[in-house]
């Protein structure tokens, strides 16, 4: 290994090269980062190696001369080095995992409600899916030995601090034999039944959380959650806008001339009777008090059809009131 390429530099770098393109590497290969590349702990500790040398001036001097350093390894993976503030110092709140019991997954689902539901409030009761850990072989997959990587730790020191082995992802164990109840995967799918009160009010896209319902990978594990995922149907009459509804209404050109009084069923059923004063044009609205939804308002909006047609009758009566216009 050849410290300076490995740091991607030549034998004139200055001590302060030096230092940016360790930062720079080992931020680049640090295996938390890259738990998918299971070459990114060699490189890291490749690097690693190299800076430990390069960095210290004797040791460069002595790596310059012979082309390599005296004593089989120049750093012991096992103790800490040296140069632990300068990695610590940007590793520090990203490097470290949060220790405290692992959360299981969260189940997300999609319930629709109708706008009469909304207006009530609802409890409803239905099946979703959710992952828990499989009983025969107890979420691990089958029968497990000690992993090879960290000898069943589950945690690799390095020089600078200790992290999860990359090989059993920190379980300390390897699968020797797959379960066959769950074919290796540790979990398997379970229904679940359950009851939800959805309140009056709730509104389309809100989220209702419901603590520990979720999935379950492990036994050691705590479940995750359950979103259930608010769909508020359409309704063909009423629209709605917060907590107020909104709906049209037709009347004749007569009525919105003459006055009268409209029959409209609310939302819940209720029959409702809204007086239109006399002169009631095209377009306007009338407001309904706590008909809406929760202590929302109804509104109701006054549309007036013209005939296409008239019969002859209607027409001599029309005329005659024109007559009386002009
Ligand atoms: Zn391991
Ligand atoms: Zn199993």
């Amino acid at each position: 290994m050849n410290y300076y390429s490995v740091l991607g530099l030549d034998k004139s770098a200055s001590p302060d090269d030096i230092k940016k393109a360790y930062r720079k590497l080992a931020l680049q290969h640090h295996p938390d980062q890259n738990k998918d590349n299971p070459h990114s702990e060699t490189k890291f500790k490749e690097i690693s190696e190299a800076y430990s040398v390069l960095s210290d001036p004797t040791k460069r001097s002595q790596y310059d001369q012979f082309g390599r350093v005296g004593g089989q390894s120049p750093i012991n993976w096992n103790t800490n080095s040296p140069f632990d503030d300068l990695v610590n110092d940007f590793f520090r709140g990203f490097s470290y995992k949060q220790r405290g019991p692992q959360v299981g997954g969260n189940v997300e689902v999609r319930i629709s409600l109708t706008l009469e539901e909304v207006a009530t409030g609802v409890t409803k009761e239905f099946k979703f899916h959710r992952l828990t850990f499989c009983t025969d072989c107890n979420g691990r997959g089958g029968e497990t030995t000690p992993c090879r990587g960290c000898h069943g730790s589950g945690r690799i020191r390095h020089a600078i601090f200790e992290m999860n082995c990359n090989y059993c992802g920190g379980s300390g164990a390897q699968l020797a034999s797959h379960c066959s109840a769950c074919r290796g995967q540790g979990t398997r799918e379970e229904e679940r039944t359950i009851t939800i009160n959805f309140p009056h009010g709730i509104r389309d896209k809100d989220v209702l959380r419901v603590p520990g319902e979720g999935s379950q990978n492990k036994p050691d594990m705590v479940r995750g959650h359950l979103h259930c995922h608010v769909s508020v149907q359409n309704h063909k009459v009423f629209s709605r806008e917060g907590d107020n509804l909104s709906c049209k209404k037709t009347v004749s050109y007569v009525d919105a001339c003459l006055g009268t009084t409209l029959k409209i069923v609310s939302l819940l059923g209720e029959k409702l009777e809204i007086e239109l004063k006399p002169g009631s044009q095209h377009g306007q609205v009338l407001r309904v008090p706590n008909k809406g939804i929760s202590d929302g308002d109804l509104f109701v909006k006054i549309e007036i059809a013209i005939p296409k047609h008239v019969t002859a009758k209607e027409k001599k009566l029309l005329e005659q009131i024109r007559g009386l216009k002009s």
